[in-house]
């Protein structure tokens, strides 16, 4: 098993399953079906920049904490490094490294120019004050100056951060560097240059890649029975979307726990009643209480889990009743639940592709900010859907060309198109 040794600052725990691993694990597959230069595997395997910093911020009470930020940069051979903030409590080293590798893959299986980097700090946002997260985004930004730029490495929102806290971001990287650079970061406010359609982008995403997975089975998504697991950024945009073609969404969850309706969940109202309750769904009342671990094993059409690593383990994997698996978040199924996943034939379409809307429309955002000419919503929407459809049909195509799971296509467009570029630039000096 390939592992870098940049990432020895945290050994793992017994029973622990190593994300860094995992991620290297369907490099390696990607690489045996690609018969990949051992070389060039080498240097895939092992991020080009570890960055570690420490954040001192005064709590409100006046008490100083030290958190740990990290950034991973994991390639930049296509361009740019890009890749989400995330900021929540289980947020590692390794996670985080596993994290820039996959965005590496997306970007180029999107065919985006850019490369895979991620960042975040070990904090749960929801025990910060607006102003303490305020000191702690400011003084993460600035402990990274030299290492992220518009043209160097370009951060975005993930889990636990937005819009918010790329406005700080923006803002402090531009007041460092003396004038406004507004393409420091994506999915900042619109007032700022950030794109429309950006805040729905991923789970619009999503829900493209669901409709025609959908379509390939000669099923609608009208009527389509789904259960989403996490309702924030990501899922209740998707929610939202599949909701409006008419599809039935039948449970949705929180970290606080989940609801259900047979008959599909009212997403605008649910909405707008998550939105007064503190980011939960728990207590609506057109609907039943249901349990994480029961949603993801609810009889449905499509299953997203829309919240965090891991979700769909060896231990949950035979109890999973839907027929098509969409993963929203990153890296939702463990390698072994995936290839008993794959051996009862329920199709997994995978993170790299089904999560790709944001990246996409984060690009279009880049594009945008560097040309001076601001798109509408409709022209937004537009270029990420061809963008998502033409990936999802080279992937299908990829699958049945050489009868490989969709992952495992999705890996090999990704990989096998750095790993051209890696050849073509070749190794310096
Ligand atoms: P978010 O913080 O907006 O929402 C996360 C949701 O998950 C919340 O509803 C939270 O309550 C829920 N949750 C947390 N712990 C949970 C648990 N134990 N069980 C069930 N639900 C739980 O985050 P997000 O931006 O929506 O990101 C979700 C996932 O999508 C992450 O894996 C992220 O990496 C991935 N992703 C996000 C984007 C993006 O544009 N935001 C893009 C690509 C991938």
């Amino acid at each position: 098993m390939l592992s870098s040794s940049l990432l020895q600052l945290e050994p793992p725990t017994p029973a622990y399953i190593c994300p860094y691993e995992q991620a290297c694990s369907y490099l390696e597959e990607a690489a045996k079906e690609l018969k990949l230069d051992q070389g060039i595997l080498e240097v895939l395997s092992h991020p080009r920049k570890v960055v570690t910093v420490s954040i001192p911020v005064k709590r409100d009470n006046s008490e100083v904490q030290v958190l740990a930020g990290h950034r991973v940069q994991h390639c930049d051979i296509l361009g740019p490094y890009k890749g989400g903030i995330r900021y929540h409590p289980a947020v590692t080293l390794r996670e985080v490294s596993a994290l820039a590798m996959l965005m590496t893959w997306k970007c180029a299986l999107l065919g985006i120019p850019y490369g895979g980097a991620k960042g975040g700090i070990a904090l749960d946002p929801k025990r910060y004050s607006v102003g303490e997260l305020e000191r702690i985004t400011r003084r993460y930004t600035s402990e990274l100056i030299k290492d992220i730029g518009p043209a160097v490495d370009i951060p975005a929102p993930d889990m636990g951060t937005s819009a918010r806290e790329m406005a700080w971001m923006m803002d402090t990287y531009s007041v460092n560097v003396g004038h406004a650079v507004p393409g420091i970061v994506t999915g900042k406010p619109i007032s700022i240059g950030g794109s429309r359609g950006r805040e729905m982008a991923t789970g619009r995403g999503v829900m493209l890649i669901v409709r025609e997975a959908l379509a390939d089975t000669a099923q609608s998504l009208v009527g389509a029975r789904i259960a989403i697991q996490g309702f924030g950024n990501v899922g209740s945009a998707a929610a939202l979307l599949l909701h409006q073609a008419g599809a039935k969404v039948i449970a949705v969850s929180t970290g606080s726990g989940g609801i259900f309706c047979e008959d599909g969940l009212d997403i605008p109202v649910l909405k707008a009643y998550a939105a007064q309750n503190r980011k939960s769904v728990v207590g609506f009342l057109q609907a039943t209480p249901i349990s994480n671990a029961d949603l993801l094993t609810l009889p449905c059409d499509v299953l997203i889990p829309a919240a965090l690593e891991n979700q769909i383990t060896e231990d949950n994997v035979n109890q999973v009743q839907a027929k098509i698996i969409a993963e929203a978040a990153n890296g939702p199924v463990t390698l072994l639940a995936n290839q008993i996943l794959e051996a009862k034939g329920i199709t997994v379409l995978p993170d790299i592709l089904a999560n790709a809307g944001g990246v996409v429309v984060s690009y279009l955002e880049w594009v945008q900010g560097l040309s001076y000419v601001f798109w509408d919503e409709e022209r937004v929407n537009k270029e990420l859907e061809y963008l998502m459809v033409q990936a999802y049909r080279q992937v299908i195509q990829q699958s049945k060309i050489h009868q490989i799971s969709l992952r495992l296509a999705a890996y090999t467009l990704g990989v096998g198109r750095v790993a051209q570029a890696l050849s073509d630039r070749g190794l310096y000096p």
